[in-house]
């Protein structure tokens, strides 16, 4: 399926490492030129190299999107280089464990690092795809419908995020702005692998967490999300707007007991 996606440009912010750098990728694959916002300057400037190689045009820009100033910043760079915007991917974020304790002040720099960016960069890139009929499509997590304990920042923050999707595909629609959202549960990238390796089994810790997902009893890989990703900034998804899209395996919604035991054998149970 061609997804037409040749020579538009998409922004991805955090595009250097795992479920963003798969996004890029993945747009790459399908022609569009891809404008990677991301903090650490070494991944994106490699990424940029290695793309431009290749014949496609990942142009990084270093920018921590805590601060909203840069934001503005970033898109007045790109709209100067490439004089539009069709696709924004709003994907940057980190669950930072600011809980309950840890006062209102550590909360808002929570807030700062997975929310205010995400409203920034549709603010400043507003114009741009009205005017060229794009798309936006926000990374959420499974944690603002799940909870996790000890992390209020980021569940409010993704909680936020998928209220705005909604409220952002309304305000949009006369225009022709898709504005969907894609959830991942548990996705294995090189950050996850890292964190179980501090542990003193990883293996064993891999394979608790991967017993709790329905479908396969595996991590979401990075390619399955950013497939999900780009069909959603395609014109072949022209029709889906508001959407808030689970890619986990079943992890969020599905019935507890299905992990139990064998899945064909839980119907039985009929509790
Ligand atoms: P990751 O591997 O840590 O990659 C995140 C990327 O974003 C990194 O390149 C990082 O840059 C960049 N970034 C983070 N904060 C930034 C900032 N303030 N300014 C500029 N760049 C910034 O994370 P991931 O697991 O792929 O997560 C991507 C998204 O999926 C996040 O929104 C996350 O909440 C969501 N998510 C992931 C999972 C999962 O299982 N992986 C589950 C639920 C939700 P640096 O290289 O400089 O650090």
């Amino acid at each position: 399926m061609d997804l037409q996606l040749q020579d538009k440009v998409a922004i991805v912010t955090g595009g250097s490492k795992g479920i963003g750098l798969g996004i890029v990728q993945a747009l790459l694959a399908e022609g569009a030129r891809v404008v990677n916002v991301n903090r650490s300057r070494e991944d994106g400037e490699r990424l940029e190299r290695e793309c431009a190689d290749k014949g496609q045009v990942c142009r990084f820009i270093q920018a921590d999107l805590t601060s909203t100033e840069r934001c503005g910043e970033v898109l007045r760079a790109v709209l100067q280089e490439f004089g539009r915007v069709d696709i924004l991917v709003n994907n940057a974020g980190v669950n930072d464990g600011v809980g309950v304790d840890d006062g209102p002040e550590a909360f808002l720099g929570s807030l700062q690092r997975n929310l205010l960016h995400y409203y920034a960069m549709v603010h400043y890139s507003a114009e741009s795809l009205r005017a060229n009929q794009g798309c936006i499509v926000n990374i959420g997590s499974k944690v603002c419908e799940t909870g996790q304990g000890g992390t209020s920042g980021y569940a409010a923050s993704k909680g936020a995020i998928n209220g705005l999707t909604r409220e952002w595909a309304v305000e949009f629609a006369p225009h022709h702005v898709r504005v969907n959202a894609v959830l991942p549960a548990e996705t294995w990238t090189p950050l996850y692998e890292r964190c179980l390796a501090a542990m003193p089994d990883p293996v064993a810790a891999r394979r608790e967490i991967e017993q709790l997902i329905p479908l396969g009893q595996r991590f979401t890989t990075v390619e399955e999300m950013a497939a999900m990703v780009v069909f959603l900034c395609s014109p072949r998804s022209a029709h889906t707007t508001g959407q808030i899209i689970y890619v986990d395996g079943g992890y969020t919604h599905l019935d507890r007991k299905c992990t139990a035991g064998n899945v064909s054998d839980f119907g039985a149970a009929q509790t």
